[in-house]
């Protein structure tokens, strides 16, 4: 359980470093709070007739570097306090893979499965209507992308309504876009990927071959499923996976990604395959050599990795301790909160953050940015050099950082993007 809010969580870490670092106070207070919180009231027509408001934000944390760039969520438990730690981690995000971006993130308190599909485009655009005209959203100023419960669509319903306010073409307002529509090709699995090339440097940095890791997966959707296929695809043994009915663990040998698709595909979950409820079918588990395991359970596996692709939070103070990977890579925004680092730290366990790991997503947003920019339209091959180029920099760097102050992945992650923002801040002047 997540004990602590999502920005105290943040405040903890950016302390943390601030300390080790010896930051000034003077920017530790820039980097304390956002630039600009703005909350919107989201009017939208719902199929009755009936007006429906609900709340909106765009939190913008800091812009040194570059215009904010950050998702857009749509959840009914999102809330100022988790869009502005998700703020300030995209800063630090964007900084650490040393891209020209600063950080920001948007929501909608909302659940976006109570909509219909008329309903969900009039508050999508109605939202965008409303950061335009405020001055809020531009293609120089604040880029949104896709985060939770938001998709491609989503984004060009939103390009769209930006558009007709200002009567002109700006596709770069906005990323992870319909290819069609200006997105970037390679833009859906960038997350995976760039976790993945992480993953292989660091295995290279303690001399573990691919072949011979194995692996647990929390989470299925986009970014685990994606990080399934390249990781099976490279030789990595993926031993469990779960989603949010439960897990499933190879009794015997490990799974094959296209299998877990299947799985998946068949039934909406990977359980679903072999148990109804309570009652399972025993005959096909032990024909396909399967087991069941809970969510729990799948995070105290005895594995070389542990993915956490799916929620915040899963990893606290609690269960730190059980924890039996030699390794966690955070695909999901914070799902090892920083009381658990410290007991994860002392027992060894190194965690790859989420400020790093899923970086790779955010990245192909940029390169997305600037291919509309340019009116160029790039390869698949090409960004994926390129993406595998901005990683393996930023793990070069991470590990030099961390090497020179003794720290932890995380914190030398948050030193190498506040040293970073840092300078940016100096050069213009600000602190
Ligand atoms: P998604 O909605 O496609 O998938 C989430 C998955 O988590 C689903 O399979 C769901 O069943 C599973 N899940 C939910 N509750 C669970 C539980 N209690 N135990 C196990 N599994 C559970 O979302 P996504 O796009 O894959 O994002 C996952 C995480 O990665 C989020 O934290 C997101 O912010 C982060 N992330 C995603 C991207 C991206 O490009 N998709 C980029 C950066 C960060």
């Amino acid at each position: 359980m997540l004990t602590k809010k999502p920005y105290q969580n943040f405040l903890d870490n950016l302390h943390k470093a601030s300390s080790t670092m010896k930051l000034s106070g003077q920017a530790l207070a820039r980097l304390e709070e956002p630039e600009s919180i703005n909350n919107f009231q989201v009017e939208f027509e719902l199929d009755s007739g009936q007006k429906e408001c609900v709340a909106g934000y765009r939190v913008q944390h800091n812009s040194a570097r570059g215009p904010y760039k950050g998702g857009i969520r749509f959840h009914p438990e999102a809330d100022l306090d988790e869009v502005k730690a998700l703020a300030a981690l995209m800063s630090l995000k964007c900084s650490v893979v040393n891209i020209p971006m600063g950080g920001g993130k948007g929501g909608i308190t909302v659940d976006p499965k109570k909509l219909s599909k008329t309903e969900l485009e009039r508050m999508s655009r109605s939202y965008f209507r409303i950061g335009t005209e405020k001055g809020v959203f531009g293609v120089h100023k604040d880029i949104p992308a896709p985060d939770v419960y938001t998709n491609p669509q989503i984004m060009a319903w939103m390009l769209d309504e930006h558009e007709q306010v200002l009567g002109y073409k700006s596709p770069g307002v906005i990323t992870g876009k319909p290819l069609e529509l200006g997105g970037s090709l390679g833009r859906n699995y960038s997350t995976s990927q760039g976790g993945f090339y992480v993953l292989k440097k660091y295995l290279d940095s303690i001399g573990k071959k691919l072949e011979d890791t194995t692996i647990a997966l929390q989470g299925f959707g986009n970014a685990g499923a994606y990080f399934a296929e390249i990781a099976h695809k490279s030789g990595c043994k993926i031993v469990a996976a779960s989603d949010s009915k439960g897990g499933i663990l190879r009794s015997k040998g490990y799974f094959e990604a296209k299998k877990l698709n299947d799985y998946k595909k068949e039934t909406g979950s990977l359980r679903g395959n072999f148990c109804q409820g309570e009652v399972c079918d025993l005959e096909k588990m032990k024909r396909e050599e399967v087991r069941e395991v809970s969510n729990e359970e799948l995070l105290e596996l005895d594995v070389d990795v542990l993915v956490l692709a799916a929620l915040d939070g899963v990893v606290h103070a609690e269960n730190a301790s059980n924890i039996k990977a030699k390794a966690i890579l955070e695909l999901a925004n914070g799902p090892v909160i920083a009381e658990a680092d410290d007991i994860l730290e002392k027992k060894g366990i190194d965690v790859l953050p989420d400020i790093l790991a899923n970086a790779g997503g955010v990245t192909v947003s940029y390169f997305e940015w600037v291919q509309n920019r340019s009116g160029d339209v790039w390869e698949e091959n090409y960004v994926n050099e390129k993406l595998k180029k901005v990683m393996e920099n930023a793990f070069d760097d991470l590990t030099k950082i961390k090497e020179e102050y003794k720290v932890s992945y995380r914190q030398a992650a948050f030193i190498l993007g506040l040293e970073r923002i840092v300078r940016a801040m100096e050069l213009r002047g600000q602190i």
